[in-house]
């Protein structure tokens, strides 16, 4: 539960309120200020690993900084924590020294390759040849791709099965095929690969083990969607409850009509719910169980819930709040891409089904 938080955490609590009105939302706050200050906060590292200078929070550490931050709804939250490793956790041999400490140390980006278009016959695959490994195919969706100094790639190695390669965007045939912008305002690249030329020690970690690496960073980021839209839903709330405790033109709370006062206790429920899903989750994760399923389920919930919730606090709070620079009206475009990043709620619904009826796999 939130409120039964270690000393320890309620610290990190307190911290993280104090850092978000300090630095997040000063008024000259620019992403190098916030970078700076959450170094200095002792925030950034949490998220890298300890082996390189980290200090590698719990999950529940993460949730309790996470939301404490998202719970202002500020700007520049992205700069608050350092690049973790991602599918090149616990990566061994010269990716070490090329790719992880440079991407830890923000000196090179890298982007992740995973979805691909859907009208193409064959999936991206790598032919071993030697000491080569020689990659073609297309990724359709990927996110900061145009800045990314490489890609961590799901490619099919004839053979070998689905694995993650680590592709340099300034290699001969990468080609950036498209460059877009979505509705919340995050950038991304189509990507086509044609003969793409790599050392076999690109391939991160064991060949054809790929799909769980991939996997485990897609469970890690479903919870940290879930984990913002937890923050988020605060801060709708605390929006709201000022809002209909102001009055309307006729002197009256706005608050006072049962329609609206339903709606309101409506938009609680499902925030307590999900809060409590999230923290029970990040608990679990922390006592080193599988939590595939769980965080499945808080993503699914957290971000159908976020949007309802900003959906039904724009109608409660009318017109001016659909104006375009409305705080309202950025974070309904902001979380709106939450119910399909990371695993459409449809798909990830039939995933959990599937867990329980095939695989005797997932807690109520
Ligand atoms: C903001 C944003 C950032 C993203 N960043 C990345 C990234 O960095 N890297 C990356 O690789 N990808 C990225 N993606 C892509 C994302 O992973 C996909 O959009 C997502 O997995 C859904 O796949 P899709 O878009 O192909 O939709 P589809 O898979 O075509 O699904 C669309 C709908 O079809 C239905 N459907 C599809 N399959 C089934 C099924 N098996 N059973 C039942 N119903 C089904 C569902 O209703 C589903 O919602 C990003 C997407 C967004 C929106």
């Amino acid at each position: 539960m939130p409120e039964l938080l270690t000393e320890e955490l309620t610290k990190l609590h307190n911290t993280c309120d104090d850092f978000a009105g300090k630095y997040l939302l000063a008024p000259n706050a620019s992403h190098e200020s916030v970078r700076s200050a959450s170094k200095q906060a002792g925030l950034f590292s949490m998220t890298q690993p300890s082996d390189f200078g980290g200090s590698q929070a719990t999950q529940l550490a993460l949730v309790v900084a996470r939301e404490t931050l998202a719970k202002h709804n500020p700007p520049y939250m992205d700069a608050v924590f350092g690049p973790s490793p991602g599918v090149l956790g616990g990566v061994e041999g010269t990716l070490v020294s090329s790719h992880l400490q440079p991407l830890l140390a923000g000196e090179k980006r890298c982007s992740f390759g995973f979805t691909e278009p859907d009208n193409v016959a064959k999936a991206t695959f790598g032919i071993i040849d030697g000491d080569t490994l020689l990659v073609s195919g297309q990724k359709s969706y990927v996110t900061a791709g145009a800045e990314a100094d490489f890609i961590n790639t799901l490619v099919h190695i004839e053979g070998m099965g689905p694995s993650m390669v680590v592709i340099d965007t300034n290699l001969p045939g990468v080609e950036i095929e498209n460059k877009f912008m979505s509705l919340d305002g995050s950038h991304h690249a189509a990507f086509k690969f044609n003969k793409v030329l790599l050392p076999l020690t690109h391939i991160i970690g064991e060949p054809g083990k790929g799909l769980p690496r991939a996997l485990k960073q897609i469970g890690d980021t479903r919870l940290l969607f879930a984990t913002l839209a937890s923050g988020y839903m605060m801060w709708v709330l605390n929006l709201l409850t000022e809002h209909l405790k102001s009055n309307d033109k006729s002197g009256e709370p706005r608050g006072n009509k049962d329609v609206v006062r339903w709606h309101y206790a409506d938009l609680r429920i499902k925030a307590y719910a999900a809060r409590s899903m999230l923290y029970r989750t990040a608990r679990i994760a922390d006592q080193g169980e599988n939590i595939v399923n769980e965080s499945m389920a808080c993503k699914v919930f957290a971000t159908e819930a976020v949007g309802e919730l900003v959906d039904t606090a724009i109608q409660l709070v009318g017109g001016h709040a659909l104006v375009d620079d409305h705080p309202l009206a950025l974070l309904y475009r902001k979380v709106r891409a939450w119910r399909l990043a990371e695993g459409a709620s449809d798909i990830l619904r039939l995933n959990i089904g599937r867990g329980i009826l095939e695989l005797n796999k997932g807690r109520i």
